[in-house]
């Protein structure tokens, strides 16, 4: 790492700021929809909005409740909320974390916790996921000591249940399905995945950490989207991120569980220190307060009608791309994507030749692997750009024919 001393004086506040602004020139222009990950963004009116609401509580701790019950409730009404989209009854606990990993690591912990509590405690736990399943979920193995058990998904890029079944064995203590998966977009089938779950009397995660905010609203658009959420009997939790479709600020999302019983475990407690009793909910200690009060903002804001709005934009964006890219003679899609995450392939071009060329528009399209695809995850946001975005789709894949070795780097971030 350079060395970099800390600067003796401090400067005037519009010279700080303006040379984070000329840093932020490099980055990728999402306000301007170029952005097919990373950000959710729908106009300057939610920004606006985000932006007063996480200040209102920008330096409150989430931590403590009961110096800050406006956080406390305000946790509360989004995490309540958000099983309320996803079918939990009033049995359903959960809380809010920092993001999709962190909903992930706590929902394995938990899960780690109370099996290793039984009588019937596994040797080496371990979890069962589909090959298309969060890297969330081997980096939360990793850290727990659970052995992740990752298995080949099937020719429409879903989970495969009897090759899942055929993995569960005694030391299994979760089956993971997705809703949707990140890379194709397509659902698991957790009912099924629930049935061998339950036959077996290990617990099934449902990671709906990019559909927990847009397969209700997608659903109440008249789209089939099979069940995935707690109306299935046997998912026992479940995670949801705010700050993507819940269009959020960064540093919010929800951990669910089907009954107390499963969530007693989460939280931690430690009174062996001179500083008092301390109980943590979390893997985080202080918790940011503005992330919390945007979120709420958001829903409020936005509500029910709001959502189906933002969400009958992304797939009308989704379905145009989805009609562009298929017009587009060397491009294919992979799976059926029930929503608006969207992998194709290419023939007579590497894709990452490809997203190459779209770099030099300052397009930035995700590269994936094993099958080689490109990936845009399309938000409301994106509607305005679509003729723009197809435009330069097709010449970028002849782009990539004319420059094979300009390639944009295979990755998910
Ligand atoms: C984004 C994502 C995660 C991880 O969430 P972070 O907020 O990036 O930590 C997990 N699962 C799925 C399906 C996701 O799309």
């Amino acid at each position: 790492m350079d060395r970099i001393g800390l600067p003796e004086e401090g400067r005037a506040r519009d010279d700080v700021l303006a040379e984070i602004a000329l840093m932020q020139r490099e980055d990728v222009d999402w306000k301007a929809g170029r952005a097919w990950s990373l950000v959710y963004h729908v106009d300057d009116e939610l920004l606006r909005l985000l932006e007063a609401a996480y200040s209102m509580a920008l330096l409150d701790n989430g931590l403590s409740g009961s110096a800050f019950p406006s956080l406390e409730r305000m946790e509360r009404d989004v995490s309540a909320m958000t099983a309320d989209l996803l079918h939990g009854g009033g049995a359903v606990c959960g809380n809010v974390t920092s993001g999709g990993s962190e909903s992930i690591l706590l929902a394995l912990k938990t899960v780690r916790d109370r099996a290793v509590a039984s009588p019937f405690a596994p040797q080496r736990p371990e979890v069962v996921l589909p090959r298309s399943a969060h890297p969330a979920f081997n980096k939360a193995a990793h850290y727990l000591g659970i052995r992740p058990i990752r298995v080949e998904v099937d020719s429409e890029m879903r989970a495969d249940v009897p090759a899942m079944e055929a993995a569960l064995g005694p030391n299994t203590i979760l089956v993971v399905g997705s809703a949707p998966s990140y890379p194709h977009g397509v659902i698991d089938p957790i009912a099924d995945l629930a049935n061998i779950a339950t036959q077996r009397n290990v617990m099934l995660h449902v990671d709906a950490c990019v559909g927990g905010l847009l397969l209700p609203f997608a659903r109440d658009l008249g789209r089939e989207i099979p069940p995935f959420d707690f109306a299935v009997e046997g998912v026992t939790s479940m995670s949801a991120d705010l700050h993507k479709y819940g269009y959020a600020a960064k540093g919010a999302s929800v951990v669910l569980y089907r009954d107390a019983d499963v969530y007693r475990y989460q939280p931690f407690e430690f009174d062996g220190w001179p500083g008092g009793r301390y109980s943590a909910p979390n893997v985080a200690g202080t918790r940011p307060g503005g992330a919390v009060a945007a979120a709420w903002a958001a829903f409020h804001f936005l509500g029910r009608a709001g959502y189906v709005d933002l969400t009958r934009r992304a797939l009308e964006a989704s379905d145009r791309l989805i009609a562009g890219i298929t017009a587009i003679e060397d491009l294919r899609l992979l799976g059926a994507p029930v929503v608006t995450l969207l992998a194709f392939a290419a023939d007579g071009a590497r894709e990452a030749a490809i997203a190459g060329q779209l770099l030099q528009r300052g397009w930035r399209v995700s590269v994936q692997s094993e099958p080689a695809s490109l990936h845009l995850t399309v938000t409301a946001g994106h509607l305005n750009v679509v003729d723009d975005f197809l435009r330069d789709l097709e010449w970028a894949v002849e782009g990539a024919k004319r420059e094979p070795d300009r390639l944009a780097p295979v990755a998910y971030n």
